[in-house]
This record gives structure tokens, sequence and C-alpha cells, in this order.
């Protein structure tokens, strides 16, 4: 048994990462400020014995101390999330997703602690590469673009725990996250999934943004958790960064007619222009396709849930959520 600390515990993939390690016996912590997290996605493990929740922010950087003092390892996956979100308040991105990296990767040297650090695929920007590999260059577009400073954002993150694992043995595993997906994500920010999905179940139509034909890979969020947790466990892992995600690619308006088929073959769908999406200043990422050898090499596994059914399973989550009277549109 360890004693974890997750921040951003109360997140979509931190709520699912803090239900796992509580499933497999760990002590968990979980800090959040709820400001993307929901206390909802924690409901069903309140008054676990196991579980504390402490409401807070990790750029303050006291009570920040006081949670890892009394963990063995530390999963940071707070941060500012969403293309909507980190298009809207850059300086927000910038200042949540880089000083309390810092702080928390000097307090993990001092208290000999392990991290899985929480990185994304936006790091790779726009390169056009067909897969893109951990080795691979970042494309991003000019600072102009509030888009690249998220992934700008997290590549520091990454420099930042790398080079405390070269100078002082920092035991750190980067993940980068491609499109994951599951129940509990919410569309406010812009995920595409849980948008199409209320958008379907409201009797349409899906709104597509642009042509349709930029390609996404989509993994469910049960699988990422098992990858993460085993990155942190793995000591040849840590050190290194590993993209985490599904390498089967489906165009955006593939993804649309999928949930369409599944809900109901009479729902349209709607073309909208990025600019009307999300104003002038935006730029999309066309195609995003991992290489997920290294993950699989590491671990001996990798998501592998076929979009069928992972599309199944949010849908269910999301019928069972409106039938209880959970009334709140995806896409305001
Ligand atoms: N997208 C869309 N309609 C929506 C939300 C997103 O067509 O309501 C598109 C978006 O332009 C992008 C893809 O779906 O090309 C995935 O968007 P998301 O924000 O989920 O993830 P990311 O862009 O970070 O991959």
């Amino acid at each position: 048994m360890a004693r974890c600390l997750v921040t951003g515990g109360a997140g979509f993939i931190g709520s699912h990462l803090t239900e796992r390690l509580l499933e497999l016996g760990h002590d968990v912590v979980v800090l959040d400020n709820m400001s993307t997290g929901r206390p909802t996605n924690l409901d069903h493990l309140s008054g676990h014995s196991h579980l504390t929740i402490r409401v807070g922010s990790i750029t303050d950087p006291i009570l920040l101390a006081e949670v890892m003092a009394g963990a063995d390892i530390i999963y940071h996956m707070a941060a500012a999330v969403g293309v909507k979100l980190v298009a809207d308040d850059p300086v927000r991105t910038i200042e949540t997703n880089i000083y309390p990296t810092e702080v928390l990767l000097r307090l993990a040297v001092q208290g000999n602690k392990r991290v899985f650090l929480a990185s994304t695929s936006e790091v790779y920007g726009k390169n056009p590469k067909e897969r893109w590999t951990e080795e691979d260059d970042l494309h991003f577009g000019p600072t102009s673009r509030p888009r690249w400073a998220y992934g700008c954002s997290k590549a520091i993150d990454e420099f930042l725990a790398l080079a405390y694992h070269r100078k002082f043995g920092l035991p750190v595993a980067i993940g980068r996250f491609f499109n994951v997906v599951g129940p509990r994500q919410v569309g406010h920010y812009g995920m595409v999934i849980p948008r199409f999905v209320d958008q379907a179940l409201r009797g349409g139509p899906l709104v597509v943004y642009d042509d349709g034909a930029q390609v996404r890979c989509f993994a469910h969020v049960r699988e990422v958790v098992e990858a993460v947790i085993g990155l942190v466990e793995t000591p040849a892992a840590h050190g290194s960064v590993f993209n985490i995600g599904s390498d089967e690619p489906i165009s955006i308006r593939g993804l649309a007619d999928e949930i369409i088929r599944r809900v109901d073959p009479q729902i349209a769908i709607q073309y909208l222009p990025y600019r009307d999406a999300y104003g002038d200043d935006f730029e999309d990422v066309r195609r995003r396709v991992p290489d997920v050898t290294q993950l699989g090499k590491i671990l001996g596994r990798q998501p592998s849930m076929k979009l069928g059914l992972i599309l199944d399973d949010i849908i269910q989550w999301k019928r069972t959520q409106l039938a209880a009277g959970s009334s709140h549109s995806e896409t305001r």
C-alpha cells in the first residue's frame, strides 16, 4: 500500500485515477481547486476510509508542501486543460501549468517521492508527421495564437521533470495523453465526444467544426489510468516520456457518423467554421495520431479498446445522467 497524492483528483482523468488507486488498496489524498474538477466526480467515493479530499490550489505552495509531506507517490494531474479554456484564458494556463510544477518537483526531490507528470499530445503542436513518436520535434504556431500556450507550458513542465531526473535522480515518468475520453468528461471546455453525445441525445444537430476531415484517436480513460499507474511503478520508465492513447485514427466527421448511427440515424450534422467556434486567432491540429510502441514495450500492453465500445459506454453513462435529471447542456 502506498500513500498517493493526486493533484487534480476531482477532474475527469484524476477522478478515475483516484478510484483505481483506492480499488488497489492505496491511501489517496486529492488536491483540487474544483475549477474544472467537480466534487460530483468523487461523490461515489465520498466517505471512503482511504480517501481525503483537500479543496485548494496547486498554486498555493504552503498547501502543496503540506499535502506532499504525507505522500510517497505524486500523480500530478492538475492543469489548465481544454482547447476552449486555454484559448479563452492563456494567462491562467501558463500560471497553473508552469510554476506549481516546479515547486512540486523540487519538493519531490527533497522528500524522495516518485512522480507521474501528466503531459499532453499538444506538445507536438501541428507536427505534420502521420504518427508522432516521443522523440519527434515540437511544432508550435506563433505566440499570437493562444492555443499554443498550452502545449508550450506542458513542454516546459517536461523539460523541468527530465532535468530533475538527470540532475537529482528524481523518479519521474511523463505521460503525453492523446484525446482521453469516458464517463464524467464534460464538453464545456471543448471536448468533442461529450459534446457530440449530448447533442445527439437532445436530437441534434451535431456541430462539426470546419470540414470534419481532421483526425484524432480516442482512448478510454480506464485504460489510460492503468498505463499511468504502470509507468510510475516501473523504474525503467522513470526519466522518460511516453505517448499514452489509442493509435486508431478516425476523422471527426466519421466520429459524428458513429455517434449518430448509435443514437438516431435521423440526426443531422451541421458544419461550423473554426472562426465561429473559437474566434479568429484559433488554429486547429488537423491530424493527431500517436505511436505507442514505447508504452507497449515498457508495460507489455497499451490502450486497445475499440471506439465503438468506448462510445457505447459514454452514451450509456450520459443517458443515465439525463434520466437522473441532470439536464445541463454540454455545449453552453
Ligand atoms: N470539434 C468539433 N466539434 C466540437 C468540438 C470539437 O468538431 O463541438 C473538433 C475540433 O475542432 C477538433 C476535434 O473535434 O478538431 C477534437 O477536439 P477536442 O477539443 O475534443 O480535442 P483536441 O482538439 O484537443 O484534440
